[in-house]
């Protein structure tokens, strides 16, 4: 039976503990049964910060909301909904009196 290599250093001398897949190398643990496809999106803001699921990131420039004429203003609060694997955007957010907008990662930073 072999194992996945380590997502992190890509070891591939893991070995399971329990329900646990374990990297000899960097010590990281994981559950395989746990990762999911939106797990692996890796999405990272403006500085480099990877992103998840429910952070807080502020916008570092004005961003027209498609289909509106409304305008979000730079600094403005978000809140990341659900990463998704879009070519011209990453971050479904949802914003204080705007609702659920799609946002470029690269254009926020985690607050
Ligand atoms: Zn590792």
């Amino acid at each position: 039976m072999s194992f996945p290599p380590c997502p992190k250093c890509e070891s591939e001398f893991v070995y399971p503990d329990q329900d646990l897949l374990i990297c000899p190398e960097c010590a990281y643990e994981w559950n395989p049964n746990a990762v999911s496809e939106e797990d692996s999106i890796l999405v990272r803001d403006a500085n480099g910060t990877q992103l998840a699921e429910g952070d807080k990131v502020t916008l570092i420039k004005d961003l027209k909301v498609k289909g509106s004429s409304m305008v979000l203003k730079i600094g403005t609060k978000a809140l990341i909904r659900r990463i998704v694997d879009g070519k011209d955007h990453q971050l479904d957010c949802k914003v204080d009196g705007a609702g659920e907008i799609m946002v470029t990662a690269q254009f926020v930073k985690k607050a």
